[in-house]
């Protein structure tokens, strides 16, 4: 039986010097993770990452490598002997098959690690290419191609077409962790993917205010939270019971404040489950002047309540941009399902714009609900999600 190899290019970690070891192994451990139950093999040399598996691993192994966060691309390679023939065929089958795919044109990027190999990779760029533009398979173009096929002498020969761009950035589990306040909204699921790309484990808190908001906007946040688990290797969603404090916040507090009241005081239990599970910093999906509760004013209402830091990947992106990334990691056909996140009861109809820091306190002091802030917290319920299942479906 044939034995499947994939090569996988390191990212941003390969500048890492002194710790890279660390981050090395932090990377193999998330995809052997990704890869649980399947048979593959791991190893890491120079730069890059290999992958070997039997063929009926095929689909877990590009499953796992289409979200495993480190890594600048992969692709499936060829081995061959070291032999100038047997690599010039492997060659022209990628360029054959790039060819029946609509490519155009191609360019050779040949590398000889093995430095006994009889000829040196401009040679082998030569030799291996020569046939395919004599015989009109694809043209050579050296600096916009449509394809670039690798030729890689080491202990064998490994050749490998473009194959597809990876999730760039620190592997997952190498900076801390993070409490991502998580909606049913398109945002906060693309906010917390930016920081498990600068290495983050995040885990999540939900405010739910049943019957206001639906069991469907609960259903819709656990998919979102098992969607994002895919690249998150494991993440914990807390679900947090809300709807005493948005009634107290409705019967004592003036109707434009009721949106940042209700964000300050998610803010106040965040910090309570932070503090619990040891996360470093709160994160959000807010980008400035997107909706009137995120005017810098009332952000720094939202901040004020804050122990640790609030962090906002997506502060300065427009909607367009946070569209099209919440389509590449496949949280958007869930996140535009119709069930709202907050009640239309609850959402004022001239939220206040720019509020005042030492007036939004005195307002939320006089809302007297730390006991109710206490038990939203008691009464939070955790539900796991781990990346091995959420790939499960997509094999
Ligand atoms: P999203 O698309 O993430 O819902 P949004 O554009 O709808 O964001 P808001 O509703 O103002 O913006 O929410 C701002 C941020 O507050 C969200 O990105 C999210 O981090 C947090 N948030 C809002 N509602 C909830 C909720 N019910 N549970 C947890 N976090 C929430
Ligand atoms: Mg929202």
């Amino acid at each position: 039986m044939e034995t499947l190899v994939f090569l996988a290019k390191l990212g941003e970690l390969t500048l890492k010097g002194g710790n890279l070891k660390f981050f090395e192994k932090r990377l193999t451990d998330n995809l052997r993770s990704l890869l649980e139950g399947v048979e593959a093999q791991i190893y890491l040399r120079s730069g890059r990452m290999y992958v070997y598996g039997p063929e009926k691993s095929g689909d877990a192994i590009r499953t796992a490598l289409r979200h495993l966060i480190g890594i600048t691309g992969w692709a499936q390679a060829t081995v061959c002997e070291k032999d100038p023939e047997k690599i010039k065929a492997a060659v022209e089958a990628i360029a054959e098959k790039a060819k029946a795919e609509g490519a155009k044109s191609f360019k050779i990027d040949a590398r000889r690690a093995d430095k006994a190999f009889p000829m040196n990779s401009y040679q082998i760029a030569q030799f291996v290419s020569n046939d395919i533009f004599e015989n009109g398979v694809l043209a050579v173009d050296l600096h916009n191609p449509d394809i670039k096929i690798s030729v890689e002498i080491r202990e064998k020969a490994f050749i490998y077409g473009s194959g597809e761009k990876g999730h760039r950035g620190l592997p997952v589990g190498t900076g801390g962790k993070g409490l991502l306040l998580l909606s049913g909204g398109i945002d906060s699921p693309v906010a917390g993917y930016r920081m498990l790309r600068r290495g983050m484990t995040v885990d999540c808190i939900y405010f739910h205010a049943y019957p206001y908001t639906s069991d469907e906007a609960l259903q819709k946040v656990e998919d979102l939270a098992a969607i994002v688990a895919r690249y998150g290797i494991f993440l914990r969603l807390n679900v947090i019971p809300f709807t005493d404090f948005q009634m107290r916040i409705k019967e004592k507090s003036p109707e434009s404040y009721s949106t940042l009241l209700l964000r300050m005081g998610m803010v106040k239990v965040a910090n309570l489950v932070a503090s619990h599970i040891g996360a470093k910093c709160l994160i959000t999906g807010e980008s400035l002047g997107q909706v009137a509760s995120q005017t810098v004013e009332n952000m720094t209402c939202t901040e004020s309540m804050a122990e640790l830091p609030m962090l906002r990947p997506l502060v300065g992106m427009d909607k367009e941009e946070i569209i099209y990334e919440a389509k590449k990691i496949g949280t958007y056909e869930t996140s535009i399902l119709p069930y709202e996140d907050c009640c239309v009861l609850f959402s004022p109809e001239h939220p206040v714009l720019r509020a005042d820091v030492a007036e939004a306190q005195e307002i939320f002091r006089n809302l007297d609900g730390e006991d109710l802030i206490a038990e939203a917290f008691k009464n939070r319920e955790v539900k796991h999600f781990t990346a091995k299942n959420a790939l499960q479906n997509l094999i």
